[in-house]
C-alpha cells in the first residue's frame, strides 16, 4: 500500500509535503467496549475508528468484526477507502472502524450490545455530514440498523443517512447487497473486452463465497462464465465442468458452508488461488497472493473483490508476467458506490427503482474503468499505478483549491 502510494506520488511529482499530508490519517479513535455478557460476565472488546482524509467529502467506510482486526490494518483500509471513493468519483474520503471479537462466537443480542455500545463511543465523530459507516467482514444489514437506531435515538430524530447497507425498510438502497459483487462482475467484463476474451470461453475461480465472492460468482454465471470453484473459511469446492452456483449459494443459506455440498469435489483452501483458471477472483481478505505463492498462480487475469489480498511484492512478479490485475480500488469500489446512491437518497427522501440503482453504478463502474485505463496507456503502467495516479490527482487537486485551513 505505502509502495503503491509512492510510485503514484512520484509518477504525479507530489512533494514531501503533500505526500506526507496524504500519507497521515486525519484521525484515529480506540475506545473500549465493555459488554454484559449473556452469562453474566462482563468483558471489554476494543474498538477503532480511522477517518484518513475527508478533502473530497465525509469520510466513508465500513466496519469489521474479526478476532484479528487491529489498528494498522483500520488504517491501511481507511487510505484504501480514500482512494476507492476518489477512483470512481464519488464526493467522500475514507475511513474505517473494526471491532475486536469473534462474531461466531457471540450471541445476537451479544452482537447487538457492542455495535450499539461501539456506535455510543464513536458517536462525535459520526453523521451524515462526517463520517458513514458501512458494512464490511462480519457485519451485515442488521448492524447498520442497530447503529442507525443508535446514532438516531441519541440525536433524537431517525437519521437514516448515518449509515449505509441498512435493510431497505429502514432507507436502504435497492441493489445494495449485490452492488459490490456487480461491480466485480463489470470490471471482469471491461478487462476482458481489453483482452478479446469472451465470458462464455473464460473460467473463473473466486476465494470467497460472501456478499462479495458468493454474489459476484452468481452474476459472473448468468453472463455465461464458468466459475470452477469457491471457498469459504473451512474449504473449497471445485467442479471443472463449472458449479451450479445458485445451487451452491442456496446449500450456503441452509447450512452456512460449503462443507456437504455434492456436486463438487472438496478440496482445502491451500492452493485454491493456484488452480488451473482464465480469471481469478480474490474477494476474501487481505494478503493472499504474496511472493510465497504468486509463481503457482495460472489466471491471466485478476480482478480483487477484496481489499488488499494482493501483496506489493507479488504485484511486481505478475506485472512482470503480464498478468493483468484489476485493483480492488477499482474492482470492489461498486459497493461504496451504491452507498454513496443510499446516503444520497436517504438525504432526498426519495427511492429509486432497482433499474435506475444497477444503471447508474454500471455507468459509474464503465466510465471509471475506462478512465484508469486510459491513464494506465497515458502513463504506460499497470492498471493499478493507473488508479492510484487517478485518486491521488484528485484529491491532490482539491486540496491544492481549497488550501489550508489554519
Ligand atoms: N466495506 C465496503 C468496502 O470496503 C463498503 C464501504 C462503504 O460502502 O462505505 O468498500
Amino acid at each position: 500500500m505505502a509502495e503503491r502510494f509512492e510510485a503514484a506520488a512520484d509518477h504525479l511529482g507530489l512533494d514531501p509535503g503533500v505526500r506526507d499530508v496524504l500519507r497521515t490519517p486525519d484521525r484515529e479513535l480506540t475506545v473500549a467496549i465493555p459488554i454484559s455478557m449473556d452469562d453474566g460476565s462482563l468483558r471489554v472488546f476494543k474498538g477503532y475508528r480511522v477517518q484518513h482524509n475527508f478533502l473530497r467529502g465525509p469520510c466513508k467506510g465500513g466496519i469489521r468484526f474479526a478476532p484479528d482486526v487491529h489498528l494498522d490494518e483500520v488504517r491501511a483500509l481507511a487510505a484504501w477507502m480514500t482512494w476507492k471513493c476518489s477512483v470512481v468519483g464519488i464526493p467522500f474520503g475514507g475511513a474505517k472502524g473494526g471491532v475486536v471479537c469473534n462474531p461466531r462466537e457471540l450471541s445476537i443480542s451479544e452482537l447487538e450490545r457492542i455495535t450499539r455500545r461501539y456506535t455510543t463511543s464513536i458517536m462525535d465523530i459520526l453523521g451524515p455530514d462526517r463520517d458513514v459507516p458501512a458494512p464490511d467482514m462480519n457485519t451485515n444489514e442488521q448492524t447498520m440498523a442497530w447503529i442507525m437506531d443508535t446514532y438516531s435515538m441519541h440525536h433524537r430524530r431517525t437519521s437514516t443517512a448515518v449509515v449505509t447497507g441498512k435493510p431497505l425498510n429502514l432507507g436502504g438502497s435497492r441493489g445494495r447487497p449485490e452492488a459490490t459483487g456487480r461491480g466485480v462482475m463489470i470490471s471482469c467484463r471491461e478487462a476482458l473486452k481489453t483482452l478479446g476474451m469472451r465470458p462464455e470461453d473464460t473460467s473463473v475461480v473466486v476465494q470467497g463465497s460472501g456478499n462479495v465472492g458468493g454474489i459476484g460468482a452468481l452474476l459472473l454465471h448468468r453472463e455465461g462464465y464458468k466459475v470452477l470453484s469457491l471457498s469459504d473459511i473451512y474449504g473449497s469446492i471445485y467442479n471443472e465442468d463449472g458449479l451450479d452456483i445458485p445451487a451452491v449459494l442456496a446449500w450456503i443459506q441452509k447450512h452456512r458452508r460449503l462443507d456437504g455440498y455434492e456436486e463438487a469435489e472438496h478440496l482445502p483452501n491451500e492452493g485454491q488461488l493456484e488452480i488451473e483458471c482464465d480469471v481469478l477472483v480474490p474477494a476474501a481478505t487481505e494478503n493472499q497472493i504474496t511472493s510465497e505463492n504468486v509463481d503457482r498462480i495460472k489466471a491471466r487475469v485478476i480482478v480483487e473483490g477484496a481489499n488488499g489480498p494482493t501483496t506489493a511484492a507479488a504485484d511486481k512478479v505478475l506485472e512482470d508476467r503480464g498478468v493483468v490485475v484489476v485493483p480492488d480500488i477499482l474492482a470492489n469500489a461498486g459497493g461504496v458506490t451504491v452507498s454513496y446512491f443510499e446516503w444520497v437518497q436517504d438525504r432526498m427522501g426519495y427511492f429509486w427503482t432497482e433499474e435506475i440503482v444497477n444503471s447508474r453504478l454500471e455507468q459509474t463502474m464503465v466510465n471509471s474503468f475506462e478512465e484508469v485505463h486510459t491513464t494506465a496507456k497515458k502513463y504506460d503502467v499497470s492498471l493499478r499505478s493507473a488508479a492510484y495516479i487517478l485518486a491521488i490527482d484528485r484529491v491532490v487537486s482539491v486540496y491544492r483549491m481549497r488550501g489550508i485551513f489554519a
